[in-house]
């Protein structure tokens, strides 16, 4: 499934720390949601979606014993 495909920003992270997420989230699976708000979160340590991004955000999900979706990083904020 290629959810990670659609261009839209699904959630947003200010420099102050203010976390902003799509109201449409809501009705995704619940774990499209988990990585939406992990990579989010993430932001706040890591401001782009570089090699320690990626890293840390598999490092999360793994936790959860889900795979980590890799490559779809940049679709969920539009950031680079
Ligand atoms: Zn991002």
């Amino acid at each position: 499934m290629r959810i990670w495909a659609i261009k839209r920003k699904w959630g947003s992270c200010s420099t102050a720390g203010r976390l902003t997420l799509n109201a449409e989230l809501a009705t995704q699976p619940a774990q499209f949601r988990r990585e939406v708000v992990v990579h989010e979160l993430l932001h706040l340590k890591v401001p782009n979606h570089g090699r320690v991004f990626k890293a840390l955000m598999k490092a999360y999900l793994a936790e959860g014993g889900e795979e980590a979706s890799a490559g779809m990083v940049s679709s969920v904020d539009g950031r680079t």
